[in-house]
């Protein structure tokens, strides 16, 4: 029997590396570098960081790159975005099979038209190609159809794999992105290779390299909105 896990781990190391987020979801929020505690809104407040980084829902205080998905009701570190056809969050740890679904998806429905219309001319080798849709018409309309249909989702397929590529070659998400990039084309090819065997990113801007929101300069002014949260 095919151990899933085990396979899955060896197709993307990151997997095995990232532990406690799994899948993206982020159980347990930042944690204070000093007391090594989980934040809590209490900290937030002392420090000045922005109490919106407080999820009321899962009760964390999220990092920099964490978004709470109202459908999945969890935080996700790297959210891309809820995919409404999987019904799940695309984030951290399975962005990269999300992309390899879409490309692998768009290459079966490329090999069906091809397939379709090889057979279509094998069927009526003497004809012309407006004979031979006619002639499908007639008597094989749900083939012509589902042709038509495939076409339309290799082009829809292509446009969304080419989007997600160009995002994923600057280290960012659908979710999180900026406008400013730095990254060379190199890098962003390398960004996109790296990608696609789940490895980590080769270069990033100076903004996602920052893990988590303790790393951000933001002023300190201690205990001095303690009173506003008690
Ligand atoms: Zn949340
Ligand atoms: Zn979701």
């Amino acid at each position: 029997m095919i151990d899933i896990q085990k396979s899955s781990k060896i197709l993307f190391p990151e997997i095995k590396r990232s532990g406690a987020k799994i899948f993206g979801v982020v159980k347990i929020g930042e944690m204070n570098t000093a007391s090594r505690k989980p934040l809590t809104l209490i900290d937030l407040c002392d420090m000045s960081l922005p109490v919106d980084l407080f999820c009321f829902q899962c009760e964390i205080v999220r990092g920099k790159h964490t978004k709470h998905c109202k459908l999945c009701e969890k935080c996700y570190y790297r959210m891309d975005h809820h995919c409404l056809f999987l019904m799940k969050c695309v984030g951290h740890n399975n962005h990269t099979r999300f992309v390899w679904f879409l490309i692998l998806t768009a290459f079966v429905m490329s090999m069906f038209v091809l397939q379709a219309l090889l057979s279509a001319r094998h069927t009526y080798p003497d004809d012309t190609w407006s004979v031979i849709l006619s002639n499908m018409f007639w008597t094989d309309c749900w083939v012509l159809s589902m042709v038509l249909l495939n076409i339309a989702s290799v082009a829809w397929a292509s446009s969304l794999i080419r989007f997600q590529l160009s995002v994923v070659g600057r280290a960012q998400t659908t979710y999180f992105q900026q406008k400013i990039v730095t990254l060379t084309p190199i890098e962003q090819l390398m960004n996109i290779i790296n990608f696609l065997q789940g490895k980590q990113f080769y270069a990033k801007d100076y903004e996602f390299n920052e893990s988590t929101i303790m790393t951000k300069p933001y002023p300190v002014q201690p205990s001095a909105h303690t009173a506003h949260v008690v």
